[in-house]
């Protein structure tokens, strides 16, 4: 008899600018690649950010918000756009995205960082510095300095003027952002490094705070050199995680098929391994993505001499055909 298929509910949120172009694709990709792996998914997809705003009046509808909660991840392409920038602040499509986090419990962001040796020359590094840069960031989402109470202004003993934030964490709060980085490093090299202080290390996993995690991982992001590229992951205690791209909304080049899929193709491939466990059809993704820039296909970001120019929707189907060609 056949095995009994293994089906998962995925929440699809387009949102604005490139999302839908990158998600679509996506979605293809998570489709076909569960297909080879005995995987099926239901799909739903819903309104989030201006495309929300322009639908209800609303950045996170409540059935969108409902929705992702029921089910078993969510991705979620980009938010925002030129269209809503003078918006006021609840009415913001950004806004959508902070009530969704928030709603969904994410406390622990994912963030890899890695310097594809195809892509070597889109880093911003000397290549020698470059090769082999494969690390990810864990960053804690809810708690730190953002949140920080007592916050505000006073006098200090000698009367002058002060300013003050609080950094605060529980011990289950760091417990459980030290357990997902733990569980992280397991699946990758098996180490952990801790970020309080500068530590000269070669680093793996890299477990830190709110404020920290934002600024590291945004500079990660930097030594590869191409945002088109990177995904991540949101994950919570026990409910559906997030994944996104860490690139934006993208408005100057919406709409016109030259966005790169593939920073969201990654994001399945982490919902596949982080939110369900499935790492031989995520690791089935990373293949094809790379089988897919191994046979000279980029979008405009990555693109170099020597390399076939695509755009987003060709560039998916090169990934399509990448998955189906594993074996
Ligand atoms: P955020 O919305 O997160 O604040 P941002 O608006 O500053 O980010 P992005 O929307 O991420 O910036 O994009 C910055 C620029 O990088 C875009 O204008 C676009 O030219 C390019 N870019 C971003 N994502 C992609 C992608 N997936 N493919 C190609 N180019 C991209
Ligand atoms: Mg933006």
């Amino acid at each position: 008899a056949e095995p009994p298929r293994r089906s998962y509910s995925v929440t699809l949120l387009p949102g604005d600018g490139i999302g839908p172009e990158v998600v679509s694709v996506a979605k293809d990709v998570l489709s076909l690649a569960g297909s080879h792996e005995g995987i099926e998914f239901r799909f739903s997809e819903m309104p989030i950010g201006g495309a929300a705003l322009d639908l209800t009046g609303v950045p996170l509808p409540e059935e969108t918000l409902a929705a992702a909660k029921e089910s078993d991840a969510v991705l979620l392409g980009a938010i925002g756009g030129y269209k809503w920038d003078s918006n006021e602040k609840h009415l913001k499509p950004e806004t959508g995205l902070l009530q969704l986090r928030a709603g969904l419990g994410v406390f622990a962001n994912l963030r890899p960082a890695t310097v594809l040796p195809q892509l070597i020359d889109a880093s911003t590094l000397k290549k020698e510095v470059a090769e082999g840069v494969d690390l990810m960031v864990v960053r804690e989402l809810t708690g730190g300095i953002y949140f920080g109470k007592p916050r505000g202004f006073g006098t200090n003993h000698e009367g002058e003027e002060i300013g003050f934030n609080t950094e605060v964490y529980s011990v289950s709060e760091i417990d459980r952002i030290a357990r997902v980085a733990f569980e992280v490093a397991r699946k990758r090299r098996g180490k952990v490094c801790s970020v309080d202080k500068a530590n000269v290390l070669e680093f793996d996993t890299i477990v830190t705070n709110n404020i920290f995690g934002d600024i590291l991982s945004d500079e990660a992001s930097m030594l590869t050199g191409s945002i088109g590229m990177l995904p991540s992951a949101s994950i919570s205690e026990s409910g559906p995680g997030l994944f996104e791209p860490i690139h934006g909304s993208a408005p100057d080049i919406a709409g016109q098929d030259k966005a790169n899929p593939l920073a969201t193709v990654l994001s399945a491939a982490m919902l596949l391994r982080y939110g369900f466990g499935e790492e031989n059809a995520a690791k089935r993704i990373e293949t094809a993505v790379i089988e897919t820039l191994n046979r000279g296909f980029r979008t405009g970001d990555i693109h170099s001499y020597g390399t076939t120019l695509v755009g987003c929707k060709r560039m998916g189907e090169e990934v399509l055909r990448s998955v189906d060609s594993e074996k």
